[in-house]
């Protein structure tokens, strides 16, 4: 497990800085986080300004800096990596923020709200990004989220051994000292309710909501396949010992090659399963994962089945599955820059005894989320047309970003996201306002 910096880690991580003019890897981050100011102030030993550049860019910096795929962002821009590695980015943002806390340093005062009503729906990264921008330029804002606490993928998705509730419950603060407001258990879920808020009081609404549905692998599910949302969400849904019940001491299969089946992987592992076996149809270079994810995964003794094709699921009198049916592949010929597709090998079937299946192939928006929004352009995935320079839909007044508008993405553009809603949101209400 990637072990966090303390003090004199951090520094002397940031005194590797080249302290470019420049600054590349600024360039590389999407909320503009600005790690090369925030390290400069850092090495000037100005700690308190360090933290107030990160939270002021990005209201979810913390979270960022321990789940951003760094390699893929600020750090791949980094110039030391063309001396010897790149600055440890994300380890030095997550340390000033939680030594922040530590010192007790309040970024934010609580502006005064005098200004109109928005409704962000979904307290996810892009809901809590744009209420808190909103809220900083002195709006009145009220998200709603259907589930019990706020959060979105990072509590209900995220498992707490890569990202702790500690930890989003103290980024949470940050957002209620700004004066937003939530209400949980308070889905909007009734035909046309997301444009009629626009009736009832509120001047804008920022739709939020993410991607809850898994995709299925296949028609059926028999007893004892679940889909990685509620597996991963199953200690905030009272379901934590039920599952731990089917896990201990078992043989579990999770299917998919991504961040998430390997986060499904890893929960498995710490709930006691006896082995986990990670079932991708491609090889081990072509997963979607991040490659420090799949190295973790490797000495976390999770078993990778590559080049092996799901086909059906096998089960027992009762229906409950105690195997998957598997043909074997091999990737094709190279043709160009084309990423080599999986061939199903003739004759090559078997079956992996297990117990238990956790599907973790992708998630997608639910099947009639758009009846919320009729007036709004979906996508033929259901995904809101929104343009991602702005987060303007289809209808005056209603905006949207994060996941729903951009399908599975991250944490920092959902946190970007937000941010230029909010700006957008300001513009048009001041306009009006004139
Ligand atoms: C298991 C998992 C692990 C991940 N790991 C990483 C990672 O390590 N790093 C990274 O950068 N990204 C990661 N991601 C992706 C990242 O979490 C998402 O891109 C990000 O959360 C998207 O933010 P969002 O606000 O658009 O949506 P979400 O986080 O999905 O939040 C949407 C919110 O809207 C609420 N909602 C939905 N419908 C309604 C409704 N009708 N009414 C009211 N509320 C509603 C939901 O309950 C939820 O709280 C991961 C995703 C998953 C699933
Ligand atoms: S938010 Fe993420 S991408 Fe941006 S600087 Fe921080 S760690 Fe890098």
């Amino acid at each position: 497990m990637n072990q966090k910096y303390d003090f004199t880690q951090a520094l002397a991580e940031a005194d590797r800085c080249l302290l470019c003019h420049d600054a590349p890897c600024s360039k590389g981050c999407p909320a503009n986080t600005d790690p090369g100011k925030f390290i400069k102030k850092f090495r000037m030993q100005n700690i308190k300004g360090a933290v107030r550049t990160i939270k002021e860019n990005n209201i979810l910096g913390g979270a960022c800096g321990i789940l951003c795929p760094t390699s893929k962002l600020c750090e791949k821009e980094c110039a030391s990596s063309h001396l010897d590695r790149p600055i440890q980015i994300g380890k030095i943002q997550e340390f000033l923020v939680r030594h922040g806390r530590d010192i007790g340093f309040k970024v934010f005062e609580k502006p005064e709200a005098t200004l109109e009503k928005v409704a962000v729906i979904g307290a996810g990264p892009a809901g809590l990004s744009c209420g808190a921008e909103l809220a900083k330029k002195g709006y009145n804002v009220t998200i709603f989220e259907k589930m019990g606490e706020p959060g979105g993928v990072l509590r209900y998705g995220v498992p707490s051994y890569r990202f702790s509730n500690e930890y989003l419950k103290a980024e949470l603060e940050d957002i209620i000292s700004l004066g937003v407001k939530f209400e949980c258990n308070h889905p909007i879920k009734e035909e046309g309710e997301a444009e009629d808020l626009l009736t009832k009081g509120f001047n804008a609404v920022f739709i939020a909501t993410g991607l809850w549905d898994a995709v299925d692998i296949f028609d059926k599910k028999p007893e004892g396949v679940y889909n990685s949302v509620e597996f991963l969400s199953s200690p905030h849904t009272g379901r934590l010992d039920i599952v731990k019940e089917w896990i201990k001491d078992k043989k579990v299969a999770v299917i998919g090659g991504g961040s998430v089946a390997m986060d499904c992987a890893g929960y498995a592992v710490t709930l006691g399963a006896k082995d986990v076996y990670l079932v991708y149809r491609r090889s081990f270079c072509q997963m979607p994962a991040e490659k420090n994810e799949r190295i973790e995964s490797l000495e976390n003794n999770i078993h990778f089945m590559i080049l092996n094709q799901p086909k059906d699921y096998v089960t027992d009198v009762n229906g409950v599955v105690t195997g998957i049916k598997l043909i074997r592949t091999e990737l094709a010929p190279a043709q160009g820059s084309q990423r080599r597709s999986p061939l199903e090998i003739k004759d090559s079937e078997w079956i992996l005894d297990i117990d238990l299946v956790v599907e973790a192939i992708g998630n997608k928006a639910f099947e009639n989320s758009n009846k919320l929004y009729p007036g709004v352009d979906v996508d033929s995935r259901k995904l809101i047309k929104a343009s991602l320079s702005n987060c303007r839909t289809s209808k005056q007044a209603i905006f949207a970003g994060g996941d729903i508008v951009r399908g599975p993405s991250l944490v920092v553009n959902a946190v970007q996201d937000g941010k230029t809603a909010a700006s957008t949101i300001d513009s048009y209400l001041k306009q009006r306002r004139d």
